[in-house]
C-alpha cells in the first residue's frame, strides 16, 4: 500500500514509519518538525534501508498538502500529527484546537477532493471521562478533562460524521494507552523537548544524572501499592497495531474506535523497580503530593483490537525499560547527537 503519515517524523510515527517499510509499504512522510528532527527520518532510513518522500509542511497549509496529494495516490492516510501535551494545552487551548482540529478538517478535505477515502486516527486513552470502570472498552462514555483530550474528542466525531455523510470511506480511531519503549536498535526514541511531563522519559533521564529524583505524584491512591497505574504499551507494539489497523480499512467501511493497550495496569513503583531491576541502574525517588488531575488508574479491555485487527501487545514491561534505556543511554542529548 501507499500511505501518507502525517506526523511521521515523531515518536510513535517514526516506529510506524519503519514497521510500514519493513513491511513492505510505501510511504510518504509530511510533518512541519514541530516536535520532531530530520534526523529521525535519517535513521529510519538507515534501519529499513529504504527511502521515503519527506514533505516539511504544516498539514494545516491547504495549498502544501493538496501539492502533496496531486504528486502521489495514496491508498490510505495515518494521521499523527498534532499537539500532545496535556498540560500545556490547558493554558494554551486555542493553539490546540487550531492545530489539532484544524488540521484534521483540513486534512479530511483534501482527501475528500483527492477520493482518498481511508484514515487511521491517532486518538487516546483520555477521550474517556474520567472515572468510568476499568478496564475500559469502547462503548464506555466518553468525556475529556483537558483541551488536548477534547481535541481528540472532537476529531474523533468529525471523522465520525464523514463517515455518515460519505459512507464508503473507512475510518479507524486509535485509542492509545501509554506508549513507551523505542526500537530495540536504540537509533529512534522519544526525544521530549524540555522537562518530559510522561514518566518514562523523566525516569530515563533520572537514570542518566539529568534529574536528582524522579516525583513520585502520590502513593494514597487505591491502587496495589497506593501510586497511579497505566496500562503502558511498548511503542514497537503500537507500530504493529497500525499495520494491522492499515489492513483491515483495506476492506472495510465505517468507523471503529479501538482501544490498543495490552489490558495491564501497572503503578508507577513497578515501573521503577523494574526499569532498575532490568537495567542494573538506580533512580532515586521521592514520594510528592498527587498531580492535580490525575486519575488512580487507567487500564484497557483490549478485546476489540484482537476481534477486528487480529492484534495483541506482545512486548513485555521488562521489554519496554529495556528499550526505553537503551534509546536513552545510547542518545543521552536526543536526536542531537546526530
Ligand atoms: P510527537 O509530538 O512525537 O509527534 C507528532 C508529530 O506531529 C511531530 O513530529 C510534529 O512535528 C508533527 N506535527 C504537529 N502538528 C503538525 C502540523 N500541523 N503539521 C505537520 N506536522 C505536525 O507525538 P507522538 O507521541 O508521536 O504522538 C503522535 C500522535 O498520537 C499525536 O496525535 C498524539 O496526540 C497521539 N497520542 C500520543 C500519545 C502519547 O503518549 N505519546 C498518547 C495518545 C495519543
Ligand atoms: N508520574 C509520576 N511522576 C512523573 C510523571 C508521571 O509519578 O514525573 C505518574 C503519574 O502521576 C501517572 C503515571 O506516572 O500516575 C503516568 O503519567 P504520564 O504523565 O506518563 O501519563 P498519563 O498520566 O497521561 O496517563
Amino acid at each position: 500500500m501507499k500511505v501518507l503519515v502525517t506526523g511521521g517524523a515523531g515518536y510513535i510515527g517514526s516506529h510506524t514509519c519503519l514497521e510500514l517499510l519493513r513491511q513492505g509499504h510505501d510511504i510518504v512522510v509530511a510533518d512541519s518538525l514541530y516536535n520532531a528532527k530530520p534526523e529521525a527520518l535519517k535513521r529510519i532510513r538507515e534501519l529499513s534501508k529504504r527511502d521515503f518522500q519527506f514533505y516539511e509542511i504544516d498539514i494545516r497549509n491547504e495549498a502544501e498538502l493538496e501539492r502533496v496529494f496531486a504528486e502521489h495516490a495514496f491508498d490510505c492516510v495515518i494521521h499523527f500529527a498534532g499537539l500532545k501535551a496535556v498540560g500545556e494545552s490547558v493554558g494554551l487551548p486555542l493553539k490546540y484546537y487550531d492545530n489539532n482540529v484544524g488540521s484534521t478538517i483540513t486534512l479530511c478535505r483534501v482527501m475528500k477532493n483527492n477520493k482518498v477515502k481511508r484514515i487511521i486516527f491517532s486518538s487516546s486513552a483520555t477521550v474517556y471521562r474520567p472515572g468510568v470502570l476499568m478496564p475500559v472498552d469502547e462503548t464506555a462514555e466518553l468525556g475529556c478533562s483537558s483541551p488536548y483530550g477534547w481535541t481528540k474528542f472532537m476529531c474523533e466525531q468529525i471523522l465520525r460524521d464523514v463517515v455518515t455523510a460519505y459512507p464508503d470511506w473507512s475510518v479507524v480511531l486509535l485509542r492509545y494507552f501509554n506508549p513507551i519503549g523505542a526500537d530495540p536498535s536504540g537509533r529512534i526514541g522519544e526525544d521530549p523537548t524540555g522537562i518530559p511531563n510522561n514518566l518514562l522519559p523523566f525516569v530515563t533521564q533520572t537514570a542518566l544524572g539529568r534529574h536528582d529524583k524522579l516525583q513520585i505524584f502520590g502513593n494514597d491512591y487505591a491502587t496495589h501499592d497506593g501510586t497511579g497505574v497505566r496500562d503502558y504499551i511498548h511503542v514497537a507494539d503500537l507500530a504493529d497495531g497500525h499495520v494491522a489497523a492499515l489492513q483491515f480499512v483495506m476492506n472495510h467501511k465505517g468507523c471503529e474506535a479501538i482501544n490498543l493497550g495490552t489490558g495491564i495496569g501497572y503503578s508507577v513503583l513497578d515501573i521503577v523497580n523494574t526499569f532498575e531491576e532490568v537495567n542494573k541502574v538506580k533512580v532515586p525517588y521521592v514520594i510528592s503530593p498527587r498531580r492535580p488531575g490525575d486519575v488512580d488508574a487507567v487500564y484497557a479491555k483490549p478485546d476489540k483490537a484482537k476481534k477486528l485487527l487480529g492484534w495483541e501487545a506482545k512486548r513485555t514491561l521488562d521489554d519496554m525499560c529495556r528499550d526505553s534505556w537503551h534509546w536513552q543511554s545510547n542518545n543521552p542529548q536526543g536526536y542531537q547527537e546526530g
